[in-house]
């Protein structure tokens, strides 16, 4: 789908993120000559070679995978502008404690509870939140990510949402301001579910 549709879709009420985990620079050099400037990347390697090949590019790069631990000081040291994927108090701690710079970071939610998925358990996300925010002084928590259900049906694909724009809603006064969700598949049910940030992929380079 060309950009200008997808930037119909959204309609100004999210901002887009665009992935760039399966293409090459070649693709992101030409969203970036059609104005996109944030992109997300789910490997520390390939945000490292990506991000070095395009240094001479205004991007500001996402990181949105799970982050081993023996690649934290790699991820700190490319400075991403938002790290989305912080899945645990665990994890915080670790990068919380190497940072010698304010990280903008999103509390990864596991919202629609599947094995597969990193993410908190949506019943344990307040306090996870509250308690990264007390004791991770260079971690700026500034919101939470999720992936939708994966799922044909639409209900299950919009209660996950809901659950995480609830949460969103408590974390409010904490401070949140950014909902990151919504990929190619399900963006326009999650801007309708209070989305202010979609994550996508395919649906730009097809
Ligand atoms: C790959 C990925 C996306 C984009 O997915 P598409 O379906 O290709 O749009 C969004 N968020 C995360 C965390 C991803 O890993």
């Amino acid at each position: 789908m060309s950009l200008d549709t997808i930037l119909k879709q959204i309609n100004g009420k999210a901002r887009l993120i665009a992935v760039s985990k399966n293409v090459t620079e070649n693709e992101v050099i030409t969203l970036y000559n059609q104005g996109v400037r944030e992109f997300g990347e789910n490997r520390v390697q390939e945000l490292k070679r990506k991000s070095e090949i395009l240094s001479n590019l205004d991007i500001k790069w996402h990181f949105i995978g799970r982050l081993q631990s023996n690649k934290i000081n790699q991820l700190i040291s490319l400075h991403p502008a938002l790290w989305q994927s912080c899945d645990s108090l665990e994890i915080a701690l670790e990068v919380d404690k190497r940072l010698n710079y304010k990280l903008d970071t999103l509390l990864q939610i596991n919202s629609a509870k599947e094995e597969t998925k990193q993410g908190v358990d949506p019943k344990n996300a307040i306090e996870v939140y509250k308690e990264i925010k007390d004791r991770c002084r260079n971690l700026n928590l500034i919101g939470v990510m999720s992936i939708g259900a994966n799922s044909d049906d639409e209900k299950e694909i919009k209660q996950s949402f809901e659950t995480t724009k609830e949460i969103f809603e408590k974390l409010k006064p904490q401070g949140a301001i950014i909902c990151s969700m919504g990929m190619s598949g399900d963006f326009n049910l999650a801007i309708e579910c209070g989305s202010n940030m979609v994550r996508l992929g395919t649906i730009l380079y097809s």
